[in-house]
């Protein structure tokens, strides 16, 4: 067999029927080149609303022993989960496979009512096994609709990835998950089908459902490539690719062509949305290349996210807020974002919280000495005084008043990112069926 590719759709590329369609004629146009396991969110807002139906019945027998108005409100949470997927089923999945699916959504509904109803003795176990019913309901739509190409697809009989007992933020198991991915994933490629995988799930001792952290369908992404031998890994949502800062700050954000996995890694972590922080460790224990793309614009290229380090340079910019700066004993140093230095005086840190008057500007990338002069020329152009700047592990960084923190972020973004078409090869766009 092929190495199979593994193609994860985020919330929105799920969150109506319209989306299903389109996130399955892409899974199915590439399953002609070769096997493909798909790896699916819940539809957009779905585990919000699970993990408030989780809490809101933690704690006591919801049918039995609350008022009236509380199980109105159940009843109100459930009718609105099983409207919501069974409209989008209807709307995606072709008629012929239809009352199999509504049959298989109305069975997961049905469970996930046992397991509220259930009593339970551990709160966080309960919460991980009501919050994956999102993923459990769309995998099952998503299937239907790429059978609907005339492509065969089928969820996974059983959850693939493995991870220790730590629910809500489970960590993955590495050996475990590949063989239960040879138990449950690679049988269904071997025999041409797309094989769909609930994504954020996991199993923890004793079979338990656990959850990666929100969101973790990344994650799962990634995860499932590793234990399945995979060269590629594409991350579908609702944007381009990532950006070169957040263009709710910076409308002119622009798309990289290609990150190291450290970069992206840096990237993520600062807060990039794009991707789950956790998400390029696996690929990059692999060798996967990662492709972050968008669902509803198929013809873009992407991110391509691989181990090739680019040339020197700044890729990106991101901006933290609210921090302080402050002087520490190195034994006191708490809610630390990042460590500038050491002197006389003790060790000398940017600190979460605090009186939070200070922002950073975080440029990503292989940033040199001169981009370090040339940021604070565009610093004092742009009439801001940086109240520290230098290399760090997180990037190099520009600590500038809290007021002036956006006028700065542009400055830099402006004069320190060089525009995406000088800094890299551009990706050949997804291939589709009609
Ligand atoms: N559905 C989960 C969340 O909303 C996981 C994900 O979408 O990645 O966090
Ligand atoms: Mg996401």
């Amino acid at each position: 067999m092929k190495r199979p590719l593994v193609i994860k759709f985020g919330g929105t590329s799920v969150g109506k029927g319209a989306a299903f369609l389109r996130a399955a004629r892409i899974a199915a146009g590439t399953a002609e080149n070769g096997p493909v396991a798909v790896v699916v969110s819940a539809m957009s807002g779905t585990t919000d609303a699970l993990l408030g139906l989780a809490k809101s019945t933690a704690g006591s027998t919801p049918r039995t022993s609350t008022g009236g108005s509380r199980e109105g409100s159940l009843a109100e949470i459930y009718r609105a989960l099983t409207d919501r997927h069974l409209r989008a089923a209807r709307e995606a999945v072709p008629g012929e496979a239809l009352p199999e699916v509504e049959e298989r959504l109305r069975g997961i509904l049905d469970r996930l009512a046992e397991v509220v109803d259930a009593p339970a003795s551990n709160f966080k176990a309960r919460k991980d096994a009501v919050a994956s019913f999102g993923e459990r309901l769309s995998a099952e739509i998503l299937a239907g609709a790429v059978s609907g190409f005339g492509v065969r697809a089928v969820v996974a009989p059983g959850d693939p990835i493995a991870t220790d007992g730590n629910f809500g933020e489970a960590e993955i198991h590495a050996g475990e998950t590949r063989r239960r991915a040879g138990r449950y994933v690679r049988p269904l490629l071997e025999a041409g089908s797309v094989a769909v995988v609930p994504g954020y799930v996991g199993r923890g001792p004793d079979e338990a459902v656990t959850t990666l952290g929100r969101g973790g369908s990344d994650l799962s992404a990634t995860v499932l490539g590793r234990a399945l031998g995979s060269e590629e890994v594409w991350i579908l949502s609702d944007v381009d690719g990532v950006l070169d800062a957040d263009p709710a700050l910076i409308p002119d954000a622009r798309l990289i062509p290609h990150l190291s996995y450290r970069e992206a890694a840096q990237f993520a972590a600062l807060g990039a949305e794009v991707l789950h922080p956790m998400t390029t460790a696996p690929a990059a224990a692999a060798g996967i290349e990662v492709r972050v793309r968008s669902t509803f614009n198929p013809g873009s290229p992407g991110t391509r996210i691989s181990d090739r380090e680019g040339g020197p340079g700044v890729r990106s910019v991101a901006l933290r807020r609210g921090l302080s700066l402050a002087h520490v004993a190195p034994e006191a140093a708490e809610n630390v974002f990042c460590v500038l230095g050491a002197d006389a005086g003790g060790l000398k840190v940017l600190a979460e919280g605090g009186s939070g008057d200070v922002a950073a500007v975080v440029c990503v990338g292989t940033p040199t000495d001169g981009d370090l002069l040339g940021g604070l020329r565009c610093l004092h152009e742009g009439g801001v005084r940086p109240i520290w700047a230098g290399n760090t592990s997180t990037g190099l960084l520009f600590a500038v008043p809290e007021g002036s923190a956006e006028v700065a972020l542009r400055a830099l973004h402006a004069g320190l990112v060089p525009p995406a078409s000088r800094s890299g090869t551009v990706p050949e766009p997804m291939e589709e069926v009609a």
